[in-house]
């Protein structure tokens, strides 16, 4: 039997390939990163890697408590949401 190679950014934890918690080969799944994006009701926004087979790797957004389900990206649609919002915030920061 080959030895299971994980990702860089696999979290052992929150890793099911090859345990028998998930009935097909599993998934490799990155760390959570939060960041609170409401002061008010303290909700946050939470992403992480994952990938069933290392090669193919998606970034899961999720809004835990609203109504929005999250967001599956590519991690080049997660590059470029992030420069979009990067973009925003300095246009939004500037002044006439
Ligand atoms: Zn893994």
């Amino acid at each position: 039997m080959r030895d299971i190679e994980h990702p860089i950014w696999c979290e052992p934890t929150r890793c099911s390939v090859g345990s028998d918690r998930v009935q097909l080969k599993g998934m490799h799944r990155s760390v959570v990163l939060t960041t609170q994006y409401d002061r008010h009701s303290g909700n946050e926004a939470r992403v992480h890697l994952w990938s069933y087979d290392g090669i193919y790797v998606y970034m899961q957004l999720e809004f835990p408590g609203s109504l929005h389900d999250g967001l599956e990206l590519t991690l080049e649609q997660g590059e470029e949401f992030g420069t979009a919002l990067l973009d925003l915030s300095k246009l939004g920061g500037r002044r006439r």
